[in-house]
């Protein structure tokens, strides 16, 4: 990669930032595809965010990704947002559009491309373990796409029925939203058909970690996904093969999410087998 006057920046924007694959899958794509652009971490204070935003616009970057913690704040900074980024209220990508800060969200799209790509077609009843931006963003794409029925499990009420009520409004959503117990999840996991972890329990450094102790009751047809993509199998995971369940872990969305911000940024075709050899490559050397 040869940085010149004419090279364009983005970047991601996040708080801790040092664990994030997407400058190293990004800078590849890059390369790959012989594009001139550069993309960046930047770790920025919460007290520093609006300055971070007006940096897009005033160092002219093309745009940047947004991570934890800023994902639902940095909507007050933008001049518009696109309707998913709406309906999820939380943006994790900002396009500037000839000084416009446009908000995306490419959480809920990248998801379902992964299951797409790991040959997951028919989902009818969907239990997610964690009820928070992540979730949202993904319901919202389950819902629009037709899934019947959701059930949602956190370790608060409110925020469990807050996004339960958001799916129920959607045409031919049935929609649940409960405080997280073993007991209750137990009895949901009988008819799911997609069991989803939405919680950060198990990712690094905390690898111990499990967001429920036990998958006995599961449907032996459920695909058991973690969003978590770090460590690359997590006890989560790890727990469902033993019963021999199809398991997808956080890196296919990672993927495909990633590849639609370069899509949407750069107007090409982004490789995405491509990216998704580049992170694996980088877990084998781990
Ligand atoms: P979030 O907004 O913090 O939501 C997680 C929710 O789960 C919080 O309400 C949390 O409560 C709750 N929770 C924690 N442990 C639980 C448990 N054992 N049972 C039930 N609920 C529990 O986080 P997020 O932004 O949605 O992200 C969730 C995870 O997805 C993170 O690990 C993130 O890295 C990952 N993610 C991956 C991708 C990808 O591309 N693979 C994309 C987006 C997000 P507390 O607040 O008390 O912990």
């Amino acid at each position: 990669m040869i940085i010149n006057n004419d090279t364009i920046l983005m970047g991601v924007i996040g708080n801790p930032i040092g664990h994030s694959l997407s400058p190293l899958m990004h800078n590849r794509a890059i390369e790959k595809l012989g594009l001139n652009y550069v993309y960046l971490p930047f770790e920025v204070a919460p007290e520093r965010l609006g300055d971070a935003v007006v940096a897009v616009r005033a160092l002219n970057m093309r745009g940047i990704n947004v991570t934890i913690p800023f994902k639902e704040m940095v909507i007050p900074y933008l001049d518009d947002i696109s309707a998913e980024a709406r309906a999820c209220g939380a943006v994790n990508l900002i396009k500037n559009e000839h000084g416009r800060l446009v908000g995306y969200n490419t959480d809920g799209k990248g998801f379902r491309a992964s299951l797409v790509d790991e040959g997951v077609s028919y989902i009818k009843r969907a239990l997610f373990i964690g009820a928070g931006g992540a979730a949202r963003s993904l319901a919202y794409e389950l819902a629009i796409s037709g899934v019947s029925k959701m059930d949602f499990l956190d370790i608060y009420l409110d925020k469990a029925q807050d996004i339960a009520r958001f799916v129920g409004q959607f045409h031919n959503c049935l929609a649940t939203g409960d405080r997280i117990s073993e007991e209750l999840f137990s009895n949901l996991s009988q008819e799911a058909d997609l069991i989803i972890n939405c919680t950060p329990m198990g990712m690094f450094p905390n690898v111990e970690g499990v967001p429920v102790s036990s998958l006995h009751k599961a449907s032996h047809n459920a695909v058991i996904y973690d969003l978590v993509y770090n460590p690359f199998t997590t006890r989560f995971i790890a727990m469902a093969r033993a019963r021999h369940l199809k398991t997808i872990n956080g890196l296919s969305m990672l993927v495909h999410q990633g590849a639609l911000t370069l899509e949407i940024l750069t107007g090409a075709k982004p490789p995405i087998a491509f990216m998704k050899e580049v992170v694996l490559n980088y877990y084998k050397k781990q």
